[in-house]
């Protein structure tokens, strides 16, 4: 099957910077990108199927490198509107341990149906809660993302420190560390996929440093780098656990991470709130990358993480949404245009630019996944393509002046078609084959039933 986009407003890299570019089309082939260029070129190719793109701009698909996909169950939560981290985690673990498999798969299928909404066609999701007695497995995940057509990273998270050892979570929350090793082998023996394109892949991830003990840290590590998957964790959230990390290691988290060989081109860190230059040039010398979360960071009052420093000193940046807890919406867009918008209230106007914005949404995720094949509009990459409506309203204006700028400045509209691996996953503004509005209400029904005050 190819698919021809015709006289669309493109935004691909050129000379490694976001361009838009004007009366541009491309070539779908199956799973791939086979063509990009100015209409004229590239409406030589015949196509099964043409789309005029003359009303669209066309940009690829966002990444997304944090999430806690199961967290919408708790979206919104009154008793925790208004917390700080460990109160928020000490409240909600309760309420998470009565997780089981329908009710995380159902709540991974409304944030992944709200992500491809938003133009997101990659998401990671580090899920970590397997309560005592519960049949919830990293399936569930697999199986929300494979019926909506999302690429998925899912994180086999962990925690083994519990209340009794001087841990946050509750000890029925906590799993013994040779069963966590064991369950980690099973879904990368089982659901890994290390093929260029591939659509799930599986990376280890334990909660936080904090949450496991030192030594599973080091054999997560060592599994992982046996097994060539990548390495994810919280760090550097909140002076809370740098508190915690300094009392109970001697040592500020990153050391902590240093420590335990948790440094390097295969690991990315979600948020690097509380990191010194020092630490900064660290990350940047071990090739680590950072998933930036600002709405989770500005709602639970964490602090403003130094991203300009960071791209400054050569750190890659990329974006999350954090978990639906903590962020309680799943627009990714919208989350680049916070990243923006928060490195100017700490850094001035010139903190952030719109291209830059764009670039950690896009690429930054990509290389945070290890993922070449994504985050650009280029011959060869995967067809990962997200088209807004350039007439929607909410640009209006602003997309005649510049295209990148509208989307990243103003409130991006909903995606009005969206490709994952050249699958058609949002046409017209709704989700292919998934009505979005039932999807809500049988959620809210188990939402109002099961994890309501
Ligand atoms: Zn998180």
């Amino acid at each position: 099957m190819r698919t021809r986009i015709d006289d669309a407003v493109l935004v691909a890299l050129r000379a490694g910077v976001p361009t838009s570019l004007e009366h541009h089309g491309i070539l779908i082939a199956g799973e791939r990108i086979e063509a990009v260029g100015p209409t004229d070129a590239v409406k030589q190719f015949p196509a099964d199927r043409v789309i005029d793109g003359s009303e669209h701009l066309v940009v690829p698909g966002f990444i997304n490198t944090h999430h806690h996909l199961y967290q919408s169950l708790t979206r919104g939560l009154p008793a925790v509107q208004s917390c700080g981290l460990f109160d928020w985690l000490a409240h909600l673990y309760e309420r998470w341990s009565s997780l089981d498999y329908a009710s995380v798969k159902l709540a991974a299928q409304v944030c992944i149906a709200e992500l491809l909404l938003s133009g997101c066609t990659t998401t990671s999701d580090h899920f970590y809660l397997f309560p005592a007695g519960s049949d919830v497995r990293l399936e569930a995940v697999l199986d929300a993302a494979d019926s909506l057509g999302m690429r998925i990273h899912a994180c086999r998270g962990s925690m083994s420190v519990g209340r009794s050892r001087g841990g946050l979570p509750p000890d029925r929350c906590v799993q013994d560390e040779a069963a966590i090793l064991a369950d980690c082998q099973r879904v990368l023996d089982r659901f890994h996929d290390a093929t260029i394109g591939a659509m799930r892949r599986i990376d280890l991830a334990p909660c936080s440093p904090f949450s496991v003990s030192p030594e599973l840290l080091k054999e997560t590590a060592m599994l992982a780098r046996s097994r060539g998957v990548l390495l994810h964790t919280h760090a550097a959230e909140t002076l809370d656990e740098q508190a915690y990390c300094l009392e109970r290691f001697g040592v500020r988290p990153i050391e902590y991470l240093r420590q335990h060989h948790w440094l390097g081109p295969d690991v990315y860190l979600a948020h690097c709130v509380h990191v010194s230059d020092g630490e900064i040039d660290l990350l940047a010398r071990t090739l680590t990358s950072v998933a930036h979360c600002p709405s989770s960071n500005m709602r639970l009052g964490s602090g403003v993480p130094p991203v300009r420093r960071m791209l400054e000193r050569g750190v890659n940046v990329s974006i999350g949404v954090d978990g639906s807890s903590s962020n309680d919406g799943g627009d990714l867009v919208g989350e680049a245009r916070q990243a923006l918008l928060l490195q100017r209230v700490a850094g001035g106007p010139a903190a952030m630019t719109p291209a830059q914005a764009f670039e950690i949404a896009t690429r930054g995720g990509a290389r945070a996944l290890n993922r070449q094949e994504l985050g650009d509009l280029a011959v060869g990459m995967a067809a990962d393509i997200a088209m807004f409506r350039a007439d929607d309203i909410a640009l209006a204006g602003a997309i005649a002046h510049d295209p990148l700028g509208a989307l990243m400045l103003c409130r991006a509209p909903r995606a009005d078609r969206v490709f994952v691996n050249g699958r058609i996953v949002v046409e017209d503004g709704r989700l292919a084959g998934v009505d979005a509005g039932r999807l809500a209400a049988e959620f809210n029904d188990l939402v109002r039933r099961r994890f309501r005050a």
